[in-house]
């Protein structure tokens, strides 16, 4: 699964290559894959790329709808104009191999030649046509995503208060928080000094203001450096995310914490793996 900087990084790439280009013909090779009548997008033209959590979103000039596509644990796109190829998503050989292949779902055809390639090897992704109004009511009903500004202190505080469960599951919770998978929050835990399995309820008022903060940076750290490959996406000029160099605590057990040169340790927090350094996180 990719986590939110990586599908950030994704979305900023394709924002580059396809604003402005305008679609010629859609092929929808796996039906299950496409919701919506794909032959209402001819003639359309893209406006920008967007995101809300995990989700992409494709504006058109086109008023009433818009394109919504769901990576999930497989997808990828790849876009392709002559020799030029950009690329994000689950990485295969489909990304340098000749397109379509037999995990190309869904082809847009664009009127200059270029096209996007929707790949996805075990079909749990998918692109949605919806209507713009009925899409932005729903999502004004959904939890906040961390780089959004209604992910206030308040918020936050109301969360953590309202749950007795370890915090880090709370915060992993997309129900109430969107967008912070496991890397990121085992290392925002660290950054703030708190233990992962602290009941979310018995943070400090001062606590809480260092986690919101950590989670800022955590996550605008994984955007600057293109988020991680270790979680198998790589952004769509088809090179890797590098913050798998830059993690603090995640997948670091065994080596020195480089605040106070404790060990990092291993537990399960909710099944996941949870990392943390027992000397300065309390
Ligand atoms: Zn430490």
């Amino acid at each position: 699964m990719p986590e939110l900087p990586e599908v950030e990084t994704i979305r900023r790439q394709l924002n580059e290559v396809l604003v402005g280009k305008k679609i010629k013909s859609v092929e929808v090779l796996r039906e299950k894959s496409f919701g919506g009548d794909s032959n209402k997008l001819v003639g359309w033209e893209v406006e920008r790329v967007g995101r809300k959590s995990k989700l992409i979103e494709i504006y058109f000039n086109n008023k009433e709808e818009m394109m919504i596509v769901h990576l999930k644990m497989t997808g990828q796109l790849v876009f392709v104009d002559g020799k030029k190829r950009v690329f994000g998503g689950h990485p295969t050989a489909d990304w340098v191999s000749d397109l379509p292949s037999k995990h190309t779902r869904v082809i847009l055809n664009f009127a200059d030649g270029s096209k996007l390639f929707f790949n996805d090897m075990r079909v749990f992704g998918w692109m949605r046509m919806v209507n713009k109004e009925n899409y932005e009511k729903e999502m004004r009903k959904t939890s906040p995503d961390v780089t959004e500004r209604e992910f206030s202190l308040e918020y936050l505080t109301e969360v953590l208060k309202k749950s007795k469960k370890a915090v880090k599951l709370v915060l992993m919770d997309q129900e109430k928080i969107g967008g912070l998978g496991n890397i990121y929050a085992n290392d925002a835990l660290y950054l703030a000094k708190v233990m992962p399995n602290r009941k979310a309820d018995s943070l400090s008022p001062l606590e809480i203001k260092k986690l919101l903060v950590s989670i800022r940076e955590v996550i605008n750290r994984g955007i600057k450096y293109g988020g991680a490959s270790a979680a198998n996406y790589v952004d769509i000029k088809g090179m890797g995310g590098t913050y798998q160099d830059h993690f603090l605590v995640y997948k670091r057990d065994g080596q020195l914490c480089s605040r106070c040169k404790g060990v990092i340790q291993k537990m399960k927090v909710g099944g996941r793996g949870t990392f943390y350094c027992p000397k300065c996180q309390k």
